[in-house]
C-alpha cells in the first residue's frame, strides 16, 4: 500500500495509507482521527433541486438559471482541490461574480498584516529539520492534530534537535499536553499577544519600560521570555489566524509579524502561519495566480476588483450585496453554507445534510478520496499530489462546474 497524501488539513500528510474495499476507503495508521473520520465518503450522492430529488442534468440546468439571474453571485466556500478553485474562478469571471473562502475572515486576518510590511515566514521541513525554538501564539495546534509528530520530531535531516517550546495563551489542550511538554507556559488572553509583542520590540530595542507588568505577565517574566527568544539559533513563532477571534487581530498579527523581523537582527527568526484547512491556501494561491489578486476579489466588466474588507462573505450576505450563492464544499460535510436570503448552489460530499436545503443540492467527488489532483500544504511552498482511491459516477468540482456553465452558454443562445 503506497503513501497517499490526505487533503483534510493545511498539514497535507504525505505518509497516510489509505486501505480500499468494497465499501470505500479508509485512512489507516498513522492517520489521525480527522482522516479517520473523512476518508470514508459515500461513492453515490443524488443531486436534489428544492429538496426533491433530480436527475443531474436537471441540477445543472436549475443552478445555471439561478446564476444566470443574479446581478453579482458569491462563488464562496471553496473547499476543493486546485482545479477546482481554477474552475470556481473561471465560473466568476464569466459571472461577474466575488470569490471568498468559508475561513476567508481567519484568512484575511493574515494578508492585511502580510500586505501591510511583508512578513518572514518558514517552511514545515525548515521548523521540522531547523527550528530549536518555537513559540505557540494563542495555539496550541490542535486544529492541524499531527503537527507535534510530523513537525517536532527529535530526529532532524541534520541529526537530532534539542527543541525548547513556549506556549503563550490559555494553554494545550489534554490532546496536545500528550504529546509535548512546554518549557515556558505563560498565561495570557490571545487578545494581548500583541500588547506583548509590542513589550518584547521595545524591550529588545533597550527601551525602558515604566510597568511592573505587559498584558498580565510580570516584567521580570517578560525578559526571561526575550532572552530564550534572543538565543534561539533558528526560532518559529507559531499561530493560527483562526484562533485570534477579537476586533483587529490583524494589528496582533502585525506586532507578532515585526517581532520576528526585529529577532532577525541578531539571530534567525521565522513567523509560521498555521493554516491551509479545506483547502483555503490553495484557493488562495490559485486566484493570486490567476488574478493577480488574493481572494475577496469581484470579476467586473472592467476586470478584477480587490476589496478585503467589502467582500467579506458574512458581509455580503448580510447587506444583500450579492444575489445568489455557490457553495463549494467537497472536503468535510459539516461545512454546509449559511442560512442566506439569497438563492443557494451547493456543490458538497454526497455525505452532507441540511437542516435546511439548498435551492439546488450537486454531489461532487472528494478529491483525494475519489479523484486525484492538486493541493498547496498551509506553508505554500508545494503543492502535493492527491491520489484517487475509489471509483465515482460523481462529478469532480471542476466537471461540476464546467458543465452548470456549458448550460448557461445554453441558455444564452
Ligand atoms: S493531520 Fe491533517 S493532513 Fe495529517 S492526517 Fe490528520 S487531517 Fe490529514
Amino acid at each position: 500500500m503506497p503513501d497517499s497524501c490526505c487533503p483534510f488539513c493545511g498539514l497535507v500528510c504525505d505518509d497516510i495509507r489509505v486501505a480500499t474495499d468494497a465499501t470505500g476507503a479508509r485512512a489507516e495508521s498513522p492517520a489521525c482521527a480527522r482522516a479517520v473520520r473523512l476518508f470514508p465518503v459515500p461513492a453515490r450522492g443524488t443531486a436534489r433541486i428544492a429538496g426533491q430529488a433530480a436527475e443531474p442534468a436537471a441540477a445543472y440546468r436549475a443552478a445555471a438559471a439561478l446564476l444566470k439571474r443574479a446581478q453579482r453571485p458569491l462563488i464562496g466556500g471553496l473547499a476543493c482541490d486546485v482545479t477546482g478553485h481554477r474552475a470556481a474562478l473561471a465560473l466568476a469571471e464569466r459571472t461577474g461574480g466575488v470569490v471568498d473562502h468559508m475561513n476567508g475572515a481567519a484568512q484575511f486576518r493574515n494578508w492585511l498584516a502580510y500586505q501591510d510590511g511583508g512578513w518572514m515566514t518558514t517552511t514545515l521541513s525548515e521548523v521540522r529539520n531547523r527550528a530549536d525554538l518555537i513559540v505557540l501564539a494563542g495555539t496550541d495546534t490542535c486544529r492541524f492534530p499531527r503537527f507535534f509528530e510530523r513537525c517536532l520530531a527529535q530526529e532532524s535531516q541534520f541529526g537530532e534537535l534539542r527543541r525548547r517550546l513556549v506556549v503563550l495563551g490559555s494553554g494545550l489542550s489534554p490532546e496536545a499536553a500528550h504529546s509535548v511538554s512546554p518549557d515556558l507556559a505563560i498565561p495570557l488572553q490571545n487578545a494581548r499577544l500583541g500588547e506583548l509583542c509590542g513589550a518584547l520590540r521595545a524591550r529588545l530595542a533597550g527601551r525602558r519600560l515604566a510597568a511592573d507588568s505587559v498584558a498580565g505577565v510580570p516584567m521580570d517574566q517578560v525578559d526571561a521570555l526575550l532572552e530564550m527568544l534572543r538565543a534561539a539559533r533558528y526560532g518559529v513563532l507559531v499561530w493560527n489566524a483562526a484562533e485570534l477571534t477579537f476586533p483587529h487581530a490583524d494589528l496582533a498579527i502585525q506586532a507578532m509579524v515585526d517581532l520576528v523581523k526585529d529577532l532577525n537582527q541578531t539571530t534567525r527568526w521565522s513567523g509560521l502561519p498555521l493554516g491551509g484547512n479545506d483547502g483555503d491556501t490553495s484557493a488562495a494561491q490559485v486566484c493570486t495566480w490567476q488574478a493577480g489578486y488574493p481572494l475577496r476579489t469581484a470579476f467586473e466588466a472592467s476586470g478584477p476588483h480587490y476589496q478585503p474588507l467589502l467582500f467579506d462573505t458574512a458581509r455580503l450576505l448580510e447587506t444583500r450585496e450579492v444575489d445568489a450563492l455557490l457553495w463549494i464544499a467537497a472536503l468535510d460535510p459539516e461545512r454546509v453554507p449559511p442560512a442566506v436570503a439569497c438563492p443557494r448552489i451547493v456543490l458538497g460530499r454526497p455525505d452532507m445534510v441540511f437542516a435546511d436545503p439548498p435551492d439546488v443540492f450537486i454531489p461532487v467527488a472528494v478529491p483525494g478520496v475519489h479523484h486525484a489532483g492538486f493541493m498547496h500544504r498551509m506553508d505554500g511552498v508545494v503543492a502535493l499530489p492527491l491520489q484517487g482511491h475509489t471509483p465515482t459516477e460523481l462529478p469532480s468540482v471542476a466537471q461540476a462546474l464546467a458543465a452548470i456553465q456549458q448550460e448557461m452558454n445554453h441558455v444564452a443562445t
